[in-house]
């Protein structure tokens, strides 16, 4: 039940998803989020996945794709990316709530002996911990609108629990409170020529037979949803025609969606729907940012070299953030998918020849590594603008101590165990974790920098607060050694026991930090680190042309002269 005034004021809306998985209900659910905001309510987003792992930081990317930290150290799903971006909200471990989190509730519960005595059931035990947490995310953030979306499919067996704890909300905060929207796949069928609307009206029956109506239908389509579509969802789906919303494929950004579901008038029916008043939203800094992305005046190549390459969405803050950093620099940057495995020493020189820009991204375990030491050799000592992040910065230190300080054995512990060179060791407090979730070394930390650093000049400031998400760090044994070759720590935790940046002063950018930068960076305020990133990828590009152009008009004066 409502617990005090606050959750009774709060509006909660609820993103469920049919048909088909990977519809883009994240992306639509974040979209509206800016919308809301723009017209000014606060909102907050928030994920709950039906899934028994008790958070995804113990599964793979091959499975979950990225994992995404927030500043509390929760490891979340990447959802949650995707609502730090389009909002200005900064999320909790309050925001991804999974079975799992729910079953470890309920069963400590159970045998603290909480229950009295009860048989424990998912209907009511299950339910009331999955509306529990919402009505606590209601009370403990100020927000005006809580939008929370459900993970998977309608119709899956793990999803129903979440369903009906939502239905029993929904009553439970009344009309006018609580609003549902169901994103649903209409499909073209090139046999028959036309949108089939079925599925749509099946995924929603699904929902029916949950006690579920629906308010908003988003239909997720490649064509246009012609008005006789529109009016058959209506007519089989109970809802009126203005509220099924095309929702197509945007052309070039996904910063456009906002966008095209305000021209379709998304927020005014769900603000209708809630009571709320009519603004207008203020959409003039987001639309500036758009025109940046679609139509810069340069270009840069940045390759990406990790072990995930193939996966769209293993690295998606890293490529969100490089698009951020794109804008600011008035240039796009096209991400060149580089698989360390398949980079041999043979062939590093010719994949790697037409870049302006090296990153190597974070990773876990030896696959893949050695192909990443060939690449961050190939930038130190080509000139080639390197950033590293997390594993990126963990490679660099070992290449540097290999070919520079002079240490050809030096490698990671995660590696080798045994190397005689450790210049990446377990972190002191890992010693003696055991169990995998969530023992990291986690979330965000302070961290100083050093002045005249190339970091100190992008941050503009002695502190920052980065967000963490390692078990292994750099080997402070090494520093004195690593240092006198010629390497900086631009960066360290206050106690100066943590490195956290290191660099290459005489070089045009060599950076790479222990923490993920990429989980800070939004549209409107790209990551500086990034910015400077993606400033010096352009900057060596255009000198790179400059001495090309140059070389060729020395050669044609040769063969004038001869
Ligand atoms: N595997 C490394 C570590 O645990 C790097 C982790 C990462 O890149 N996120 O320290």
């Amino acid at each position: 039940m409502p617990t005090d005034n606050k959750s009774m004021q709060t509006k909660f809306i609820f993103v469920t998803g049919g048909v088909v998985s990977s519809l883009g209900k994240g992306l639509a659910a974040a979209s509206l989020g800016t919308l809301l905001e723009k017209r000014g309510h606060k909102v907050v987003l928030q994920k709950f996945d039906p899934y028994l792992n008790v958070d995804p930081g113990t599964m793979s990317p091959f499975q979950h794709g990225e994992v995404y930290v927030l500043d509390d150290g929760a490891e979340t799903d990447l959802d949650l990316g995707h609502y730090e971006r389009f909002t200005s909200g900064v999320l909790s471990k309050l925001n991804n709530l999974t079975s799992g989190q729910v079953y470890e509730n309920v069963i400590k519960k159970e045998r603290r002996g909480d229950y009295l005595g009860k048989t424990v059931q998912v209907i009511p035990h299950v339910t009331n911990e999955i509306k529990a947490r919402i009505y606590e995310v209601a009370e403990k953030s100020d927000a005006d609108i809580i939008i929370t979306e459900i993970g998977g499919t309608v119709g899956d067996i793990e999803g129903l629990p979440f369903l009906e704890a939502l239905r029993q909300f929904a009553h439970e905060v009344g009309p006018g409170n609580a609003l549902f929207i169901h994103v649903t796949l209409v499909p073209y069928i090139s046999a028959a020529g036309e949108l089939k609307t079925k599925p749509t009206q099946q995924s929603i029956a699904k929902l029916r037979e949950i006690g579920i109506q629906p308010h908003i239908i988003l239909c997720r389509s490649e064509f246009p949803v012609e008005k006789d579509v529109r009016e058959k969802i209506s007519m089989f789906c109970n809802v009126p025609a203005e509220a099924v919303i095309e929702c197509r494929d945007v052309p070039h950004s996904i910063y456009e969606l906002p966008l095209f579901l305000h021209e379709e008038k998304l927020d005014d029916i769900a603000c209708n729907i809630l009571g709320l008043p009519h603004i207008e939203p203020d959409l003039d800094s987001w639309k500036k940012f758009i025109n940046r992305v679609i139509d810069p005046a340069h270009e840069v190549r940045i390759g990406v070299v990790g072990k995930y390459i193939e996966l769209q969405d293993a690295y998606k803050s890293i490529y969100e953030a490089l698009t951020h950093a794109g804008a600011a620099n008035d240039c796009r940057v096209i991400v060149e998918r580089i698989d360390a495995e398949k980079l041999d020493s043979s062939d590093v020189e010719e994949k790697l020849d037409s870049i302006d820009g090296l990153l190597i991204p974070g990773g876990f375990g030896d696959r893949g590594i050695e192909g990443k030491l060939r690449a961050a050799e190939f930038a130190r000592t080509r000139g080639i603008p390197y950033f590293g992040i997390c594993l990126g910065m963990q490679v660099a230190t070992i290449e540097f101590a290999r070919n520079v300080a002079k240490l050809p054995t030096a490698n990671s512990t995660e590696f080798d165990q045994s190397t005689d060179h450790p210049v990446i060791c377990l972190l002191e407090e890992q010693k003696s974790v055991t169990q995998k979730g969530a023992s990291m070394r986690l979330g965000a930390c302070i961290c100083d920098l050093k002045p005249d650093t190339r970091s100190y000049d992008l941050y503009k400031s002695a502190t920052i607060n980065e967000r963490h998400r390692h078990r292994f760090e750099f080997n402070s044994d090494y520093r004195e050694q690593l240092e006198a070759a010629g390497l900086t720590i631009a960066g360290t935790s206050p106690d100066g026991t943590l490195v956290e940046i290191i660099e290459i002063a005489d070089h045009p950018f060599y950076l790479a930090a222990q923490f993920h930068p990429e989980f800070l960076s939004k549209p409107n305020a790209p990551h500086p680190l990034f910015t400077g990133f993606v400033a010096a990828a352009l900057a060596r590009k255009v000198g790179v042309a400059k001495h090309k152009k140059e070389q060729s008009l020395t050669l044609r004066r040769k063969i004038t002269r001869s």
